[in-house]
């Protein structure tokens, strides 16, 4: 009996189960997102490929370091698996987007379209705020415009299925969020607190890096919160924690989604949410 086709009984009992687990066991099939670590032990990136299982259509998300991903790519392509189809970009860094051109010569695909910012390595297409389009025909892809970190950052979330992720880049990590490099608290504060937080709770989040232990040990000193000190104990132990929780789970773990939490305006001063904002990246900055 498979899990869809149980007794609605079963289903009844099923749903119950993932109501208290923390990584509720999925009742549909999960999307094809296979993470790829670059410059591990030094910025610890993700570039992500994702595959529509029916089409063998794909993208690849970020691909920024072409020697570690390149291969997994042409050896997808060799045995038949995927069928590459864009680049994808969730903002202009170097570490994210400094790899297009050079991925397109070493592929051998010198129209491969890349989706991205404005300011992104070779661009050809910018999704406009909510526009939607579609990766082979399961998965539908929205691009969310986050401006703050980067002003040309943008966040995709995606479904197939009823499976749900959102990839975040360097706007929204697990426990944390990124340095306000081109943008304001108001920005950042629209970008995770309303545009992220207005998705479906069940949307598993994959960000641009893996810095969740270090982001969990600022969030530990702000918010000792049983929440906060469950997502240390999982750093601790895993040491990818990508995709591994949800838009629901930050809002309870990352401080930066908290400016109704008391503790949070005790710990900063402030009771304004894009004052707290603005003074937790500061303190975050200053915290060693
Ligand atoms: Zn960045």
């Amino acid at each position: 009996m498979s899990f869809v086709k149980g007794s609605p009984l079963m289903q009844t009992a099923l749903r119950r189960i993932t109501t208290v687990s923390r990584l509720p066991l999925p009742l549909t099939r999960a999307m094809h997102i296979q993470s790829i670590p670059m410059w591990v032990g030094s910025s610890n990136n993700y570039a992500y490929l994702v595959v529509d299982d029916k089409t063998k259509d794909a993208v690849i998300i970020d691909p920024a370091n072409p020697p570690e991903v390149a291969p997994v790519l042409k050896k997808a392509i060799q045995d038949g698996t995927i069928n590459l189809t864009a680049i994808v970009n969730t903002h202009h860094h170097w570490d994210h987007a400094g790899g297009n051109k050079k991925l397109r010569e070493q592929l051998g695909t010198p129209n491969l379209p890349i989706i991205g910012g404005k300011d992104s390595e070779g661009v050809t297409k910018t999704p406009a705020h909510g526009e939607s389009f579609k990766i082979g025909e399961n998965i539908s892809v929205k691009g969310l415009h986050t401006p703050c970190h980067t002003q040309d950052s943008i966040c995709f979330f995606m479904e197939d299925n009823g499976d749900k992720v959102v990839f975040t880049g360097d706007t929204l990590f697990h426990g944390g969020c990124g340095k306000f490099f081109e943008g304001t608290g108001a920005e950042m504060h629209k970008a995770l607190n309303e545009t992220l937080a207005a998705l479906p709770d069940d949307t598993r989040v994959f960000p641009g890096h893996e810095y969740t232990k270090s982001n969990v040990k600022f969030a530990v000193s702000v918010l000792p919160s049983e929440a906060v000190k469950s997502l240390q104990a999982f750093a601790e132990k895993n040491k990818e924690t990508q995709g591994k929780f949800t838009i629901g789970d930050e809002k309870k773990h990352n401080v930066f989604m908290r400016p109704q939490d008391p503790e949070i305006q005790k710990a900063t001063g402030k009771t304004d949410p894009v004052e707290i904002m603005t003074k937790l990246r500061e303190m975050k900055n200053n915290f060693s």
